[in-house]
């Protein structure tokens, strides 16, 4: 017993100075000192040796096994230094090389920056932002919005639906989310929302996607003068402080009265002529540009979403609808809308 004890230690300790890598040594600390080696085998047997036999043998597997022990612990030691020092040499980065060319940093799309702008504007007079759904069901995008089946104003957005659901649909404005707001929040509700809105059309001042920012108030004792007034202070921010408003009558189904509001021309000062006396270009000499729709939330629509407090006896407010794209060609004379979407990066650079 005792020479093959001293075999195994012999054996085992030439083939842990031999070992080359410490998943070598993991598989020789298994095979010499694990739950199944021979030394274990041993260690575990002694209970049963001759009581005289016992205190030699156990002796010898013990010490044995405490040198095996000290011998696995000095290589993996020295192993995995040396592994460390060939991992640093092969994953060493050439300094010297030259790196790969610097990646321009870009910036928001002038669409995006456009309506951050008027967002910006219309929480600084207290209204929130929300976005809503740009597939929506038609109950949303028209018939809460007093558009029932059937009626004209329907025609006048050339809509694309969802083949397989008659009543789904592609938004056509934004204002879908004036009743979804309304249903989410009682009165008193100031909010604007953003978004892409889509319609079949497409020429220099129509792309079949396009941006819109929907705008909804209603409280108690809203009137015409304050959609007015709100609308006058958001046309300054985008146009200038000089500018002037101009409401016009109109038709939205959604709104009684309806206004189409004009800005005063913000080349020529709303005179309609340039310096040398020619006519003005970008309002055609009438001093006034078309900007947006608006009106009074018609009261058929409070009626979509009396169940959560919108009483049109008691509360009533004001809606509008801008256009990101036309605001942004006006401010900044791009003359086709279609360029803001070709990604053209010539184009779109300018506005950096
Ligand atoms: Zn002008």
């Amino acid at each position: 017993m005792l020479e093959r004890i001293e075999e195994i230690r012999g054996e085992a300790s030439a083939a842990i100075a031999a070992a080359g890598s410490s998943a070598e040594l993991e598989e020789l600390r298994v095979r010499y000192l694990g739950r199944k080696a021979e030394l274990t085998g041993v260690l575990r047997g002694i209970a049963e040796l001759p009581p005289e036999e016992r205190g030699e043998v156990g002796g010898a597997a013990n010490r044995a096994r405490k040198e095996l022990e000290a011998l696995l612990e000095q290589s993996a030691e020295r192993l995995s230094a040396s592994e460390l020092e060939q991992q640093l040499v092969s994953d060493r980065i050439d300094v010297t090389l030259p790196g790969a060319p610097p990646r321009p940093v870009g910036h928001p799309h002038l669409i995006a920056r456009t309506t951050r702008l008027i967002e910006d504007t219309m929480v600084g007079l207290g209204y929130h932002v929300a976005e809503g759904p740009e597939i929506e069901h038609d109950y949303y995008n028209f018939t809460a919005l007093n558009h029932p089946p059937g009626h004209p104003a329907r025609m006048l957005q050339d809509t694309f639906y969802v083949q397989s659901h008659p009543d789904v649909l592609l938004r056509t404005h934004t204002s879908p989310m004036q009743v979804r707001s309304m249903e989410a929040k009682p009165p008193p509700i100031f909010v604007v929302v953003p978004g892409k809105v889509y319609r079949r059309d497409s020429d220099a001042t129509h792309s079949p996607m396009f941006h819109q920012v929907e705008g909804l108030a209603i409280g108690e004792g809203l009137t015409l003068a304050d959609l007015q007034g709100t609308l006058l202070a958001m046309c300054r921010a985008l146009f200038g402080a000089e500018r002037e408003l101009r409401l016009r009558p109109h038709f939205f189904p959604f709104t009684e009265p309806s206004v189409e509001v004009d800005v005063s021309c913000f080349q020529c000062g709303g005179s309609g002529e340039l310096a040398g006396g020619e006519r003005c270009n970008l309002c055609k000499g009438q001093g006034w540009i078309e900007i947006l729709g608006a009106g009074m939330v018609d009261p058929n629509v409070l009626g979509f979403v009396e169940g959560h407090g919108y009483d049109a006896e008691r509360v009533q407010g004001f809606a509008f609808g801008i256009g990101v794209e036309r605001v942004a060609m006006l401010r900044h004379g791009v003359p086709d809308l279609r360029r803001f979407f070709d990604n053209d990066v010539r184009m779109l650079e300018q506005f950096g």
